[in-house]
């Protein structure tokens, strides 16, 4: 006799990881937007997007392919890959090629983790990190990160912290810098006394999704770092600065023989020919990563003094996007503010309910936010 399954008991069947997962909540689009609220127009600062768009060369290189999507993009990523080992002075067979450079998390978890083992990162850190360990069964770690008083890092990553929640099982540490959502960092100096602590046996995973954003001197000497510990998985991503979110295209810089362990778990054909395209275009147009860089530090100044006018607390960010501390419920302000039009992104679920995470967008959206805040709190 077949066993017999009930209707709505399927979750039973899940494994155990998955049974306790909840799914990554995403920004809200602003098509819902319009579809629930019938809200024309709205402003949303609620991903991390480029407001400046994709460069216009990586729109060109597309339309040139979109003929040929009948075919199957090249699995390896020949001229990408080679492209980016360039860039960094590095042998193609160190890079990566990944699905959004979430794909590359989930390809390391994968690749490393098991019911038996565990995961470390920071309390306040990337949702996606604790959701991709949970799928594969482990353990997930969580290091106090700094309180809220902290003089310079304000619920930022400890790094004595992180090392403590290091254990027997520990096989994987992920450090996000800067760190979504509080905009916090280490400088390089505190990151390399970071590694040199973690044990060799433990993968680490520095997530620098925002890195095009930070100021030049406290930037990752990735070749360096590379060279100097064998155990480092550094990721990127074209969806922030290079503005390619939609397409979903990321990578990984690390050591040949992890590269080697990723693409044996990686789909053959994780990376689209549009996304590998426009990828490759984006690189030729440091115009355009100069102005988005420009754009944003012009934003972050004028949020960041309009915080200050209304005596709201920020939190110190390196990236293109600003928590600030609301003083009240997060999600009933942010609601207030989807009813004007404007979507930014209630951190509750990253356990911080009186923090709005906002991205930094073109100064009209920047202004519009402000107006918003302002109605909203009066
Ligand atoms: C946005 C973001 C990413 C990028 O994800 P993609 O899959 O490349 O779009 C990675 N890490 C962090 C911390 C982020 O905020």
């Amino acid at each position: 006799m077949p066993a017999m399954i009930v209707k709505g008991s399927f979750l039973q069947l899940a494994t155990p990881g998955v049974q306790q997962l909840t799914p990554y909540q995403p920004g809200k689009p602003v098509e819902e937007l319009e579809r629930e609220l019938g809200i024309t127009n709205p402003v949303k600062l609620a991903s991390n997007e480029n407001p400046l768009g994709p460069s216009p060369l990586a729109l060109e290189a597309i339309a040139e392919v979109l003929p040929s999507i009948n075919f199957y993009p090249d699995g390896a990523g020949f001229v990408l890959s080679n492209k980016l080992a360039q860039l960094h002075e590095l042998e193609p067979a160190n890079i990566t090629l990944g699905n959004g450079s979430n794909d590359i998390l989930e390809l390391v978890t994968r690749a490393f983790l098991t019911p038996q083992h565990s995961a470390v990162f920071s309390e306040y850190s990337f949702a996606v990190y604790p959701i991709v360990v949970q799928a594969v069964g482990a353990k997930a770690n969580v290091a106090k990160a700094y309180p809220e008083n902290h003089q310079d890092m304000p619920l930022g990553h400890d790094p004595d912290a992180m090392l403590s929640a290091i254990d027997e099982s520990t096989r994987i540490i992920f450090i996000a810098n800067p760190n979504n959502p509080t905009g916090t960092w280490l400088t390089p100096a505190a990151l390399e006394r970071l590694f040199q602590g973690i044990p060799e046996n433990v993968i680490i995973v520095l997530d620098l999704a925002y890195t095009e954003y930070m100021d030049e001197e406290i930037k990752p000497p990735v070749k360096k770092w590379l060279q100097q510990f064998p155990n480092l998985v550094m990721t990127r991503t074209f969806s922030k600065v290079y503005a390619l979110a939609g397409l979903r295209i990321g990578y990984s810089i690390s050591s040949a023989e992890i590269a080697d362990i990723l693409n044996r778990v990686r789909q053959p054909f994780n990376t689209n020919s549009l996304a590998q395209t426009a990828a490759v275009a984006s690189l030729d147009d440091d115009d355009h990563v100069r102005k988005s860089v420009a754009m944003n530090s012009a934003g972050k100044s004028f949020l960041q003094q309009s915080f200050t006018e209304m005596q709201l607390d920020y939190l110190p960010t390196m990236g293109n996007f600003i928590s600030v501390n609301v003083k009240q419920d997060g999600l009933a302000l942010y609601q207030k503010l989807l009813r004007q039009g404007v979507i930014v992104r209630p951190v509750a679920n990253y356990a911080m309910p009186e923090y709005l995470r906002i991205t930094i967008g073109a100064q009209k959206q920047n202004e519009r936010f402000i107006e918003a805040l302002k109605q909203s709190l009066a």
